[in-house]
């Protein structure tokens, strides 16, 4: 059988322990064999981070924006443990920090659904999507403790020296305050990311602020969203077959839990922070869940959601059998070479993709599954398997 080509690269961003692991195993036993890959590989494993000064993760990052598509392994954000264990020159920044500051990115998070493992929410039918606005509010405030009576204010003192005023509270006694910001050029490029995602993936968007209380801060939100609905997405929205839909952030709630799931919820940074743990938890696993990076002007960064999985690694370093959940490393891959697929027009290429996962997801469904899954499976049938037996029952699935 001839291999399916590929026209342009996939931008490869290895990682970490366990999911490195995880990384070549995919790629030996399930990609190499149908695809004849063709990657730009950057090691972004901590140790080459340290090499180079971290100079790896901001190429990486400059290949996807000239490529369009990457696929990225967990990594290891450094922490004092971990400077001591690698004995790095520095506590080098979250390569996911980096690479979305580079493609000023919005994340799209969203459940692999299989039969026996059932969302805690019975009605949910279809998996739900967070979209997370991923810059400003509550994550870049200014925060004081005050001491006893006093005038609190907001004062902006414009370039040209004029101010303006309001005032927060008179205090009469002791008590907390805190000042937040967001910028239109970010607001609109998080708008911008929810409705490209949303044509791509043909699905409604439901957006939701607290716009009655904050009738100029939430406001302002609502007004961007619909404006660029209204200039830039109406039509393909009408094309596509799909809604856009603004409410109250209470309403969005107590409608998500009645809904049968299928929908995009674009939420605000501190809403969709919240909100993605309750979903994901709902779903079922953090090992199921996968995560999109997507750029306003349609660079794609594909990756699981869940961390480099350090307890098997060292179980694993330690010649001890592991059972990790390769499913979001997977959809990964396969979420990237579909989209590299469709740019690119290699039809096959998006076939296969689709086939991978459906395999897969089937291979869970006839009961064979890692360890994570099993506590969860209300299958009758059901077994445990490890990391490499798991992909190996992919692999004898997809033959
Ligand atoms: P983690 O790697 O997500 O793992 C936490 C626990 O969740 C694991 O010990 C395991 O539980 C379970 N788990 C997660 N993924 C699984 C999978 N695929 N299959 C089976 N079980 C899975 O989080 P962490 O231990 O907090 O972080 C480890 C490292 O990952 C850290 O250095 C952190 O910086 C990094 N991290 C990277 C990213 C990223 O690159 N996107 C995201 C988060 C964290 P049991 O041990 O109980 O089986
Ligand atoms: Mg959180």
């Amino acid at each position: 059988m001839s291999k399916i080509p590929m026209k342009v690269p996939l931008v490869e961003m290895d990682g970490d322990e366990m999911t490195r692991i995880v990384w070549q195993m995919i790629k030996e036993m399930l990609l190499e064999p149908y695809v004849d890959l063709k990657t730009e590989y950057y090691d972004l494993a901590l140790k080459k981070r340290d090499e180079t000064d971290d100079q790896i993760t901001v190429e990486a990052a400059e290949a996807n924006k000239k490529y369009g598509v990457a696929v990225k392994c967990a990594t290891i954000t450094p922490n004092q443990q971990r400077v001591e264990e690698y004995n790095l020159k520095e506590m080098w920044k979250s390569p996911n920090g980096t690479i979305r500051s580079i493609l000023d990115g919005t994340v799209f998070r969203t459940p692999i659904m299989v039969k026996g493992i059932e969302p805690l929410v019975s009605s949910w039918k279809k998996p739900i999507t967070i979209a997370r606005h991923a810059y400003g509010d509550i994550y870049k405030s200014a925060e004081m403790k005050v001491k006893g009576r006093g005038k609190a204010e907001l004062l902006f003192t414009g370039e040209d020296g004029t101010e303006e005023r309001a005032t927060i509270h008179e205090f009469e006694g002791d008590g907390i305050l805190m000042g937040m910001h967001n910028t239109d050029r970010s607001i609109t490029s998080f708008a911008r990311a929810c409705f490209e995602y949303a044509v791509d993936n043909k699905q409604d968007v439901w957006f939701a602020t607290k716009d009655t209380v904050s009738k100029t801060y939430d406001h302002h939100f609502k007004d961007v969203f619909a404006d660029i609905y209204e200039n830039e997405y109406k039509a393909k929205f009408e094309a596509a077959g799909i809604e856009y839909f603004y409410t109250l952030i209470d309403d969005v709630v107590a409608r998500i839990v009645r809904s049968e799931g299928g929908i995009m919820w674009a939420a605000k940074n501190y809403d969709g922070d919240v909100m993605s743990d309750m979903v994901a938890s709902a779903f079922g696993s953090l090992a199921m869940m996968t995560s999109v990076l997507v750029s306003p002007d349609g660079c794609f960064e594909y990756e699981a959601a869940h961390g480099t999985v350090t307890r098997h690694y060292y179980r694993h370093l330690k010649g001890e059998e592991t059972s990790t959940n390769p499913m979001a490393t997977l959809f990964a891959w396969t979420g990237a070479l579909k989209k590299r697929g469709e740019i690119d027009g290699i039809n096959e290429l998006v076939e296969f993709s689709s086939k991978l996962e459906d395999v897969s997801i089937k291979t869970i469904e006839d009961g064979v599954m890692t360890k994570d899954l099993v506590q969860l499976s209300n299958l009758p049938n059901k077994r445990a398997v490890n990391t490499e037996e798991f992909l190996m029952e992919i692999a004898r699935n997809m033959k």
